[in-house]
């Protein structure tokens, strides 16, 4: 979705745990944790291969220890992880916001070495066995955190069939290999699908109101010498980015429903691969004794099961389509009044625009003038300062780029963690926004206290006068990466891998999607709304207008986030499904009859469906509604105002300071003294 978290870190860190650690010395430690290494590209592959080499050797003499304690074997276990993470981690940093040839060529080849140490340390008997070891023996006398690690980890051996003969422990190497490369082909065959079918219009009327960044993206240099672009004009492929200015403003239908039949028609090459991948998963849920795959899966879950998951579902779906078929009749009636009578799902994106303006008068053009970027951050982080009683002191230090800001965060007069931005867009970074790290929050085998180093990246625009005035997308998603944050930032977690978003897949979206609720309250709205010429503060009436459009297609939005997780459920349940199976409940259950499609992103087939298929989150897609009914119900509890302050620091000292040291239900309880009131998120959808 909207971060990348849950990115190549997280699929290839399984066994690497959290991130790379620094050292805090006396005095020394504010200049180290703002540090960034200027020379992480240098000698990349030798030294990762040496790291590896490295850490492998540590393991083994690990495993070797006769008398294991959690102080002698887990913490320095923790701490070979830490010190592979802080060679590598940088280097993937860069990959993403300053990405080149080198910085690709460099993650091509060490993606497959840290693959590989993973896999061979999520079967290593002998740490395994170590573990074990400490669980009889060392157990009780152990912390909730440290317990919990153990235990995790067992699980986490066995779910990997540490136990199982060596030719099933080979069949499923074998399986997770193809799977990679299966994955790989998926993302492939979409980006090439996506690249390669454009539509060009040289007619400017039909770009009708689209606005000045949009046109300029598409436009075709008539002087770049191809011979087809000697005349100019625009050219759109079907990249989410060139789609969705497209369907919004294109004025002519008949083109739109090209375009539209065209992004539905997607890599049909990827049918196979469906087909494969889902036959590979049934066949790794059997070898290691599951009924299906998701309850293999739901084995690191906080929801109950996936019939659980399920219902929860189902009961928001049947909830929400009443509204949703709202929705639709309102856009198929100003439609009409355009003469369409035969209303269709590529007039969607262009009917809402127009209802959303006229409805509900809000100009994003008046409204992108109280953000500007920066005047936006430091409003967010007064917002933040207040609730949890931290405080950001910028401080410069040399980074990867001149866009890229550091922050000390302080509490009670110390220097807890450092928190680094980039914010605005560039061609070689990639796109969207995530949070990361490069360093958790731990403490090691002798005893030192290792601080977080976070960073929020976004792909915010630059106007042409250099001044970022944020879109209300935009200050949305940077409300939720900073919940995510926080969640590294905050945490006090001694454990690496349980600390900051070190939790199960389900719950991981709480604390984004939390601080992303208040982004738009309307008392942050007015400490954060300042005119970017005048310093004025944000009008009343405009306030109001941004608060009403948020309700706007709010049913239809939750029919479709719950039809595409009740399908990855589904087909994660039953047995033998070929591709026409899949097809079939992908039409049924994944495009909800007569509804609209909220946007443009959800326009794909079953073939572009990349979160199951191409991304760590089969039978997963329903962890953002998950546990957003959490945020839902936390956010409120705040009734409101993020200024209830004992209220902040509760939810602070429990959900962010806990990480992954407890269930993130036991957390909650901890929080509010009960579990989180399901009726919460109907409410938040006016669906209650
Ligand atoms: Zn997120």
């Amino acid at each position: 979705m909207k971060h990348k978290l849950l990115n190549i870190i997280a699929i290839v860190a399984v066994a690497i745990t959290a991130a790379f650690a620094i050292y805090m010395k006396g005095n020394c430690m504010k200049t180290e944790l703002g540090y960034f290494p200027q020379n992480a590209l240098e000698n990349a592959t030798p030294r990762v291969n040496a790291a590896i080499d490295t850490a492998r050797a540590r393991v083994d003499e690990l495993a070797a220890i006769p008398d294991k304690t959690y102080m002698n074997f887990v913490r320095p276990l923790m701490d070979a992880d830490a010190a592979l993470n802080d060679v590598w981690l940088p280097m993937n940093h860069l990959d993403s916001v300053m990405h080149s040839d080198e910085t690709k060529k460099i993650m091509g080849e060490i993606l497959p070495l840290l693959a590989a140490y993973s896999t061979d340390m999520s079967q290593h008997k002998g740490v395994y066995e170590g573990y074990k070891y400490i669980k009889e023996h060392e157990y009780d006398s152990l912390d909730a955190a440290q317990k919990k690690l153990i235990d995790d980890t067992i699980r986490n051996f066995e779910i990997s069939g540490i136990n199982l003969p060596k030719d099933k422990q080979a069949r499923l190497k074998e399986i997770d290999i193809e799977q990679t490369k299966l994955s790989n082909d998926f993302t492939n065959n979409l980006i090439a699908a996506n690249k390669n079918f454009k539509i060009k219009i040289t007619d400017e009327k039909l770009l009708g109101n689209m606005p000045e960044s949009d046109r300029a993206a598409a436009k075709v240099n008539g002087e770049s010498g191809a011979p087809e672009h000697s005349e100019g004009g625009w050219e759109f492929s079907l990249l989410d980015s060139f789609y969705g200015p497209f369907m919004t403003y294109v004025t002519d239908r008949n083109l739109r429903k090209q375009m539209h039949d065209a992004r539905f028609a997607r890599a049909p090459e990827n049918a196979a691969i469906i087909s494969r991948k889902l036959e590979l998963r049934e066949e790794s849920a059997k070898i290691l004794g599951y009924k299906d795959y998701a309850s293999l899966v739901f084995e690191v879950r906080v929801a109950p099961s996936p019939d659980a998951a399920k219902k929860f579902l189902s009961h928001l779906r049947d909830l929400a389509k009443p509204m949703a078929d709202r929705d639709r009749a309102e856009l198929a009636a100003r439609a009409a009044a355009d003469n369409v009578t035969d209303f269709a799902p590529y007039d969607a994106a262009f009917y809402m625009r127009l209802v959303r303006q006229e409805q509900y008068e809000l100009d994003e053009s008046i409204a992108r003038e109280y953000f500007e970027l920066n005047a936006t951050v430091t409003g967010m982080f007064d917002i933040i300062e207040e609730m949890f009683d931290v405080k950001f002191a910028e401080r410069k230090v040399p980074l990867w780029h001149g866009d890229a800001k550091y922050y000390d965060v302080i509490q009670d007069g110390n220097v807890i963690a450092g928190f680094f931005t980039d914010w605005t867009t560039r061609e070689s970074k990639m796109p969207g926004a995530w949070m990361s790290g490069f360093s958790d929050h731990y403490v090691d085998a002798n005893g030192v206290r290792h601080l977080p180093r976070i960073y929020n990246v976004g792909n915010f625009s630059p106007a042409a006068d250099g001044t970022s005035l944020l879109t209300l997308d935009n200050v949305r998603t940077m409300f939720h990466e900073m919940g995510h944050g926080l969640h590294g930032l905050l945490s006090k977690v001694d454990e690496l891998g349980l600390s900051g978003t070190g939790v199960e897949r389900d719950v991981v979206e709480l604390p984004s999607t939390f601080l992303e609720y208040f982004w738009n309250s309307p008392v942050v709205l007015k400490r954060i709304g300042r005119h970017y010429k005048t310093g004025k503060q944000m009008p009343d009436e405009l306030i109001e207008k941004i608060v009403r459009a948020d309700n706007f297609m709010k049913g239809t939005d939750i029919v479709w986030r719950t039809s595409y997780a009740l399908f990855d459920m589904e087909i994660h349940t039953r047995h033998g499904l070929k591709f026409a199976d899949v097809q079939k409940l992908f039409d049924t259950i994944a495009l909800p009859a007569g509804a609209i499609t909220p946007g443009t992103t959800y326009d794909r087939p079953v073939t572009a469906f990349m979160h199951p298929f191409a991304h760590a989150y089969a039978a997963g897609y329903y962890s953002y509604l998950w546990a957003e009914q959490m945020a839902a119900d936390a956010y409120m509890a705040f009734d409101g105002n993020p200024f209830n302050k004992e209220l902040a620091r509760k939810y602070r000292d429990t959900i962010l300071a806990g990480g992954g040291a407890k269930k993130m239900d036991e957390l909650y309880r901890e929080f509010l003294g009960r579990d989180p009131n399901p009726e919460s998120i109907l409410k938040i959808y006016g669906l209650k």
